[in-house]
């Protein structure tokens, strides 16, 4: 009431007119009337309401924990309805959040890229600490950009490889050591077989195989990829084979062949292109040259 009256001084100078100012006071005074006849009847249905249900303000407490909003319409629902009508609260409906849809296949053209050449090389960053008191060989692992493979998965298989008790180092007096520096002794550069055929120059490895050249050990993606017939799938056997194949020329060694069919095949064979009646072998101290 007292906003009301605060309201109408206010709008008086503004209006300028006794009419506008009797206007409001009569319409003040209808509300009025009609405010107090709601309360006293709201007051005494009230009443026998709680005479009747002792328990209804507490229903109503509950009921108002439960639902803020039903509570609120109630407290604003305008008087237009007859008191002894049961005010229906208005209820309003939101259509339950949807859940983001689950992609259940891969989009299609998710084939690994080992082909689509960029040309460009980046360095895998990290290092594979060298582990034992040999010299050090130490290496960086460089990825042809644009080719579906992952640095570090890539860093892990050939440390893995060179280190391993059947490697090279069982054979050398040295111990490899990963690096991301610009001195390292080795690259190991995995391309597609179009920047191999352009890293392997005067070699000719026709994007089919891999090579070493200088310090640059490059393997071909195709071939990390897919591997070769031989192999029967043993796609991490064939990887670790081509990692020690073609690091074993830069520690010096050249080409052997299948001497004795049905047993491991020497890892300096060229296996890619075949075995000869010999059995995939990826270890230079099986059967090493
Ligand atoms: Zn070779």
């Amino acid at each position: 009431m007292t906003n009301r009256r605060t309201g109408q001084r206010a709008g008086t100078p503004v209006g300028g007119r006794g009419r506008g100012r009797r206007r409001g006071g009569r319409h003040s005074r209808k509300k009025s009337y009609k405010a107090q006849w709601f309360s006293v009847t709201a007051l005494a249905v009230l009443g026998v309401v709680m005479v009747l249900h002792p328990d209804a303000t507490q229903e109503r407490n509950l009921a108002a924990q439960f639902s803020d909003q039903a509570a609120a319409s109630r407290t604003i629902e305008p008087p237009v309805v007859a008191p002894t009508q049961i005010p229906t609260p208005t209820a309003t409906f939101t259509m339950p959040l949807r859940p983001a849809p689950t992609l259940t296949r891969q989009p299609r053209g998710s084939a690994p890229n080992v082909t689509v050449s960029s040309g460009r090389l980046g360095v895998v960053p990290g290092f594979d600490k060298a582990i034992g008191t040999k010299d050090k060989l130490t290496y960086r692992i460089e990825i042809e950009e644009g080719l579906s493979f992952n640095g570090a998965v890539v860093a892990a298989a050939v440390h893995k490889t060179l280190t391993d008790p059947r490697g090279w180092q069982a054979i050398h007096p040295l111990n490899f050591e990963r690096t991301d520096s610009v001195d390292a002794d080795l690259r190991v550069i995995l391309a597609t077989p179009t920047l191999t055929d352009k890293l392997c120059l005067p070699l000719i490895t026709g994007g089919e195989v891999s090579c070493r050249v200088e310090d640059r050990v490059v393997l071909n993606a195709k071939r990390w990829m897919y591997a070769v017939p031989a192999y029967s799938g043993k796609v991490d056997l064939y990887r670790s084979y081509l990692v020690n194949h073609e690091v074993g020329h830069a520690l010096g060694h050249g080409h052997s062949t299948c001497v004795t069919a049905n047993t491991p095949a020497p890892v300096m064979m060229q296996q890619t292109k075949g075995l000869a009646g010999c059995l995939p072998n990826a270890w230079p101290t099986i059967k090493a040259t």
